[in-house]
């Protein structure tokens, strides 16, 4: 079978090691598979992505030796499907709703219960309590003016009974079966935002819809995003698209542990290549075997 994957930054800052280890190992998984290894900029926020990040990208990627084999496709080109699936998901489904609540406004209606209680947080952030969920139209036109959630119990509704799953081939435990909790799903995910107010799309409705028409197989990134997979699956049956399998990598961590930040300029790709650093020094100190 052919093996399709992508490295997909966010052009928001610098790439630091952790994404050099991401860029790396999905492009060497692609070319020992005599696959393919494709490029996407995550520029869907267009309020934090910057045309010299992007630069820098196709830079640092190139100086690493990594090739890709198609153009890259940027999220701010797909706005049209986006904008299409949202008015399936709005209109034939009716999933959406509009939600006009602030951060603040969330972090008021989770507080107001038991004082000083710590809202839960899922893959998407704070979950939200449904406060717009039954006070907000769901007919007529397409909201543009305000986030869109997805009522996630009716989606689970509208899948039906047939578990939701994919398959895993990360480390530690390799290639295995995951099946989604919808329960889960409800208490510790929650009615996420699929689309913003600022930008049509969000993160989980842009890369489902990229991956498939990128035609993806394999999906190659690091582990924190293994949480939201199992988001990504149901919108990827909600939306009729296919699931890739999924390869949830290690975390690149800083000595004290910690998980690398984009704000990390210390770890940044260009610094070390300014500093002298070779691309094999930085395969070296991810543990990656070196290309040649
Ligand atoms: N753009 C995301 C990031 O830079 C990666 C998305 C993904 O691989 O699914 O963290
Ligand atoms: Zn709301």
């Amino acid at each position: 079978m052919t093996f399709i994957t992508r490295f997909a930054p966010s052009p928001t800052g610098p790439l630091h090691l952790g994404h050099a280890y991401s860029a790396m190992l999905a492009h060497d998984m692609a070319r020992a598979a005599g696959g393919t290894f494709l490029l996407r900029i995550e520029d869907i926020d267009t309020t934090r992505a910057r045309p010299e990040w992007e630069q820098a990208i196709y830079d640092d990627l190139t100086w690493l030796g990594l090739t890709w084999d198609a153009a890259p496709l940027r999220q701010s080109d797909r706005t049209t499907a986006y904008t299409a699936a949202l008015e399936t998901l709005w209109t034939e489904r009716a999933l959406l709703y509009p939600c006009t609540c602030a951060r603040k406004d969330i972090r008021a209606a989770l507080s107001a219960p038991q004082e000083g209680a710590t809202p839960a947080f899922g893959p998407d952030g704070v979950i939200y309590p449904g406060t717009c969920r039954d006070a907000t139209r769901r007919a007529g036109p397409i909201p543009t003016d305000t986030a869109l959630r997805l009522d996630m119990q009716s989606a689970l509704s509208a899948i039906g009974p047939t578990p939701v799953a994919f398959t895993e081939t990360g480390e530690p435990t390799g290639r295995q079966a995951k099946t989604v909790t919808c329960t889960n799903l409800i208490s510790e995910v929650g009615d996420i935002v699929l689309s913003r107010k600022d930008f049509v799309g969000s993160y989980h409705l842009s890369v489902v819809m990229d991956d498939a028409a990128q035609g993806i197989t394999d999906v190659v990134r690091g582990a924190d995003l293994f949480d939201a997979t199992q988001i990504h699956v149901v919108l990827q049956r909600l939306l009729g698209l296919p699931t890739p399998t999924y390869h949830h990598h290690r975390l690149i961590r800083d000595d004290q542990g910690k998980r690398l930040a984009k704000r990390d300029d210390a770890r940044a790709i260009a610094r070390y290549r300014a500093d002298g650093a070779t691309p094999q020094d930085i395969r070296r100190m991810v543990g990656l075997p070196s290309l040649f």
